[in-house]
């Protein structure tokens, strides 16, 4: 996996870096993508592969849509990149730290925010015991409502339990 030095976001450097580790030239197109993805990095954006294809193409209207989605594809196996699966069964990516964490979409507004909570060993061990498999990875979505789109606490959703000081 790939780690973000001390939490920062990746870097144009960082991308084409790991295009010469693979022994990808850096051609014009890929530098054009490693400079686009160091903005949405930034920006803390998130994206789908289409229209990150169509900004592309402003900035140089040469680049092709299969380099971009394979590109994309690299990086997602790489670690710089995360995709995060949105209803319909379309993705979208986003540039994310490089440690392990699962994503939380709100399904209203769809915002994301990435969670370290992680499924316990318990349940893990669980499933290499009825299945026989050694487990060695895992990925897991989740969905929701953001404190934004959450209806009020009126109502039967209980709260966070100890907010009204019940003892
Ligand atoms: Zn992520
Ligand atoms: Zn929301
Ligand atoms: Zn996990």
């Amino acid at each position: 996996m790939y780690q973000n030095e001390e939490g920062s976001p990746l870097t144009a450097e960082s991308v084409l870096a790991l295009f010469e580790q693979l022994g990808l030239r850096n051609t014009r197109p890929r530098r054009v993508i490693a400079g686009r993805l160091a903005d949405l990095a930034q920006e803390e954006a998130e994206f789908a592969v289409q229209d990150f294809w169509n900004e592309l193409q402003v900035l140089d209207p040469g680049i092709g849509r299969a380099t971009v989605f394979r590109t994309i594809e690299v990086l997602v196996k790489h670690g710089m990149l995360d995709r995060v699966p949105v209803a319909g069964g379309t993705y979208r990516y986003r540039v994310c730290g490089g440690s392990h964490h699962h994503h939380v979409r709100c399904s209203q507004c769809q915002r994301v925010v990435e969670t370290d909570v992680c499924i316990p060993d318990e349940i893990l061990t669980a499933v290499a015991d009825s299945t026989g498999y050694a487990i060695d990875g895992h990925s897991l979505e989740l969905f929701g409502r953001c404190p934004e789109c959450k209806p009020a606490t009126a109502g039967g959703t209980g709260g966070t339990g100890t907010r009204y000081g019940s003892q």
